[in-house]
Order: C-alpha cells, then structure tokens, then sequence
C-alpha cells in the first residue's frame, strides 16, 4: 500500500537539471565565452599590433599581411594567417 504523496513533495523530489526551464523547457545555456580576436575585416585573420609611444601617449596600429594598415574589428572568428 502507498500512500498518495502532496504534489509538493513529488515536485523537490524530481531531478533538477540546470539547462530546463521551470515548465521544462529548454534555455539558453551558459556557455564559456568563446576568444576574441582583433582582425582584419577583409580577411578575418588576427593583425600584427604595433605599439609605439608619442609623448605621454601609447599608440597603436594594426597591420594586416594581405592588406596592409587595417582598423581591426574584434571577432571570435580568426583565419589561419597565410
Ligand atoms: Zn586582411
């Protein structure tokens, strides 16, 4: 013989897994952030930085192999350099 168990009970009692939702649907997942990489818009690969000072200023260009002095963009996506 069981005894009817309170619907209270029967819900801390189910396996709780992180990735579903109250109602039991699935949400987004937290993920470990992917890398971000400055590149070369044209051609998404990682530009070479040159750091130089003028005066109490640190400056920066970017330089990509195929396409010369580039504004990067940060991007996950990287190509693999030439
Ligand atoms: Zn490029």
């Amino acid at each position: 013989m069981t005894l009817p168990v309170p619907t209270a009970v029967q819900t801390r009692l189910m396996p709780v897994f992180p990735f579903m939702g109250c109602y039991g649907q699935p949400q987004a997942v937290a993920l470990t952030p992917a890398p971000v990489y400055e590149v070369c818009p044209h051609c998404k690969r990682e530009v070479i930085t040159h750091r130089f000072m003028t005066g109490a200023f640190t400056n920066r260009t970017f330089h990509c192999r195929e396409h010369g002095d580039v504004v990067p963009m940060r991007s996950a996506i990287c190509n693999a350099p030439l």
